[in-house]
């Protein structure tokens, strides 16, 4: 079985004379809301510290990630490189406070997630000036070729039955 990148062996950091130690971690994710979502191309970089605390670990650091932004307005997308910085505890305690340590080991997916997510706007615009509101795409009314005549009725024809179905 693949091990998740997002597992940490903790155990040089549970000692009593344990100091700090940095990891970096680099995976593509899924993560994401609906009009905004993380690039599956282009994998997020966590840059963490895991710094030993009286009954477990606390990590802090920063993950930069690219999302691909669907405004809201037009629908057009965006790359944008974006950041969070993090600030979790793992320990013991099966409280709502902090994340599970699981005896030495910490999975820092859900807590990168998290961060994450709440780090993102709930709506993007594809710029500040964008004024585009998405609109049913034009009919065109150009578009009967000749060979179609007489098998295709227009959109207006069936428009006005819709309105004058007594006609
Ligand atoms: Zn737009």
């Amino acid at each position: 079985m693949l091990r998740s990148p997002f597992s940490l062996n903790v155990a040089d950091l549970l000692g009593k004379n344990a100091s700090g130690r940095e990891v970096t971690i680099e995976a593509p994710v899924d993560w994401g809301l609906e009009l905004i979502a993380l690039s599956p191309d282009e994998p997020m970089t966590a840059e963490l510290m895991l710094h030993p605390i009286s009954n477990g670990i606390a990590v802090t650091g920063r993950v930069e990630f690219v999302t691909i932004d669907t405004c809201h307005r037009c629908l057009d997308t965006t790359r944008r490189e974006r950041s969070a910085s993090i600030g979790a505890l793992f320990d013991e305690a099966l409280d709502d406070e902090s994340y599970p340590l699981d005896g030495q080991e910490i999975d820092v997916e859900q807590m990168l997630r998290d961060e994450v997510i709440l780090s993102l706007p709930l709506t993007t615009t594809c710029d500040d000036e964008c004024t585009s509101v998405v609109e049913p795409a034009p009919i065109d009314l150009n578009t009967d070729s000749p060979e179609e005549e007489g098998d295709i009725r227009s959109p207006f024809a069936v428009l006005k039955d819709l309105l004058d179905p007594g006609e």
